[in-house]
């Protein structure tokens, strides 16, 4: 190449380089609510629950068999009615005293009513994509309300799970936060979700995916596809992948969370008997309980939603950068790698004019880079175009722009698949912007 020639392509690098520089910065804002601010004036932050509220029922799920077996003595029974009962809820899907023929007609009711007491009331149910899609709507026992949504894909079936009813880390562009953490989710609450949707699986009532979403699929691979779910010419027959992705923050209901993951991985009938490595927990970065769930000896899949890879806009994005900043929300999502051996992800919502510069994209990859090759996947997500408001998708050209990046200094990265969206499907953390 010419010197003249050289010139020109520099002087058209830099000046295409000049407009990106120049791109407008749309700040983060709540639109049409009011973000709840402390007397600093800072975005409030919950991380408990009010001593106050009350509990939901405790529920055969709360407990591992040894402790359900304790359970169904205290109450009279013989202890081998546990793994009875166990058997019926975590393999059979049911609840239904009457289809427990296994067990004595004169106690089954009471034995049912006293260790299975409802905990999630169906309130609506979406379809969308051919029905290979479905968004639940649950009340609890005290009111609340909270979503699950569950996805065929052709080889595995994703469910969304909430874990705690509203959510106190109060992002700007959340639906789910605007009215600060209600309550924690139990341990059976979270898990209930699962087993609900194995139930509507085993009735039939989850579609295949169409053709168009298969061939979608293989482009956009979702999170924690590697569960080693057996698999049939159909694909599999109940949930396959957890994502943490509902309504809440996992890492605030810390306890109950891991103990519904144990439930989940535990082998039936104590449990689920799912692959850990299908399960994904996603946060905003509470930095001291990703450090615990590194502890925790489970291969699960670890996701980060970090949006931004400056402090200057996540402080207004993910209001809880103000407690631990991205570089250390980072650290802690090395230091999992490190400990686990488990490659993270990064989630990164990809809006219109707020976090999609293309600088973003190189400090985003020189702070992956800096910390080591090979540890982490950045999924870009793109939202949803919604015209008028600043939660809107980015152009193509500068999501395009954005990966190109990423991948230019050697970052994997997968543009996340958006299923679900289309039945408003706020999977919390990362459709809600798209309310
Ligand atoms: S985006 Fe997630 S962490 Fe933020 S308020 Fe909503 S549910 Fe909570």
């Amino acid at each position: 190449m010419s010197r003249t020639q050289d010139g020109a392509g520099d002087r058209a690098k830099s000046s295409a380089e000049n407009s990106a520089q120049n791109r407008p910065q749309v700040q983060p804002k709540a639109e049409g609510w009011k973000q709840a601010v402390d007397a600093e004036g800072r975005p409030k932050l919950q991380f408990a629950q009010s001593r106050r509220v009350s509990q939901p029922p405790k529920h055969l799920a709360d407990l591992t068999l040894a402790e359900r077996t304790d359970w169904v003595k205290e109450l009279g029974h013989p202890g081998f009615r546990a793994k009875q009962l166990s058997v019926h809820y975590f393999t059979h899907y049911t609840s239904d005293a009457s289809e427990m023929t296994d067990l004595p007609a004169e106690t089954r009711e009471e034995m049912v009513a006293e260790l299975m007491p409802p905990l999630l009331t169906e309130v609506r149910r979406l379809r969308t994509d051919d029905g290979a899609t479905i968004k639940f709507l649950w009340r609890l026992f005290d009111g609340a309300l909270v979503e699950s949504v569950l996805m065929r894909y052709r080889s595995r079936i994703t469910l969304c799970i909430s874990s705690q009813c509203g959510c106190g880390m109060n992002c700007p562009f959340c639906a789910t936060g605007q009215n600060g953490l209600t309550r924690n989710m139990s341990t059976a609450e979270i898990v209930d979700q699962i087993v609900r949707a194995n139930r509507v699986i085993a009735a039939g009532e989850l579609d295949a995916p169409s053709a168009e979403e298969v061939a979608e699929e293989q482009d956009h691979t979702g999170l924690g596809e590697e569960a080693d779910e057996p698999s049939s010419p159909s694909g599999p027959q109940r949930v396959s992948n957890i994502v943490f992705m509902g309504m809440g923050e996992p890492l605030a209901n810390y306890k109950r969370v891991m103990n519904a993951i144990r439930r989940m991985v535990d082998p039936a009938p104590e449990g689920l008997g799912m692959s850990a490595r299908g399960i994904t927990v996603s946060t905003v970065g509470l930095v001291p309980a990703i450090r615990k769930l590194a502890d925790e000896d489970l291969p699960l899949t670890f996701a980060l939603s970090l949006h931004a890879p400056d402090d200057e806009l996540r402080d207004e994005l993910i209001p809880v950068n103000s407690r631990w900043k991205a570089d250390e929300a980072i650290d802690a999502a090395y230091e999992y790698f490190e400990k686990t051996g488990r490659r993270v992800s990064i989630e990164y919502a990809l809006i219109k004019d707020m976090n999609d510069h293309p600088w973003r994209a190189d400090l985003l990859a020189d702070k992956l880079n800096e910390r080591g090759r090979g540890w982490v996947h950045v999924n870009p997500i793109p939202l949803n175009p919604t015209p008028g408001s600043i939660w809107t998708s980015s152009e193509p050209a500068v999501m395009a722009e954005f990966l190109r990046r990423l991948e230019a200094k050697g970052v994997p990265t997968t543009l996340r698949d958006t299923r679900g969206k289309e039945i408003d499907g706020a999977c919390g953390q990362l459709a809600a912007a798209e309310d």
